[in-house]
């Protein structure tokens, strides 16, 4: 999952990056208001969080101007602005949900969690798919019972293909949720990380639960046919 971080505060910008980033999300950072508009209209995100006094366009308009073309990406506020008038216009101008400064950043990782479920339409923080399950809140995976040790993209790798059990995903995009802008999309990390994970998952389940649709992209194929 992929989070762009508005915020001028850098200090605190790059604090919540950090701590986003140990959660496995590939994260973007922003300071700057008209910067964050461009980058968000630009680039391809499932959340934002998103200040509101931000040098160069406030928070609001850069929300207003979003929702114009953007109804479906996931935006939390997370403003010093807490009256409940400033809110309750956070919400009406379409922003998913509103956290005041000071926050607790167990709460807003909570409450980004909360709102990606919703994206996928996924009501447990576990996710799972024949053997295999994924602790959204522990950042740990199973194949019953039993751990797999996986590395933080691995993880965020197979994250992806459990919230899209049910299509074919391209290299673009996993690219696109699963690193952040940093990543060379001209490199083959994508194959790289799919075959280490592959590897991983067949040396306990079994089989290779990845199979690859040439041309398209990568799907999860279950080991039996039913
Ligand atoms: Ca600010």
């Amino acid at each position: 999952m992929r989070i762009l971080i508005v915020e001028d505060e850098i200090d605190l910008c790059d604090s919540i990056a950090e701590g986003l980033q140990i959660d496995g999300y590939a994260v973007d950072t922003c300071n700057d208001g008209k910067a964050a508009y461009v980058l968000i209209t630009t680039e391809i995100y499932d959340l934002i969080v998103l200040d509101l006094n931000l040098p160069g366009m406030d928070g609001i308009d850069i929300l207003k101007e979003v929702r114009k073309t953007h109804k479906d990406i996931k935006v939390l506020i997370l403003s010093a602005r807490s009256s409940i008038a400033d809110k309750v216009l956070g919400l009406d101008v379409g922003a998913n949900d509103y956290l005041a400064k000071p926050f607790a950043f167990e709460e807003l990782e909570a409450r980004i969690r909360s709102l990606l479920r919703r994206t996928f339409i996924q009501e447990n923080t576990v996710l799972t798919w024949e053997t295999l399950s994924l602790d959204t809140v522990g950042r740990t995976a199973y194949v019953n019972d039993v751990t797999i040790l996986l590395t933080r993209k691995e993880l965020a790798l197979l994250e992806y293909f459990l919230l899209n059990q049910s299509k074919v995903i391209s290299q673009e995009e996993l690219m696109e949720h699963v690193w952040n802008m940093e990543a060379d999309s001209f490199s083959n990390a994508v194959r790289v990380h799919i075959a280490s994970l592959r590897k991983k998952l067949k040396a306990i389940m079994g089989y290779d639960p990845i199979a690859t649709k040439i041309g398209e992209g990568y799907y999860l194929n279950g080991g039996k046919s039913c």
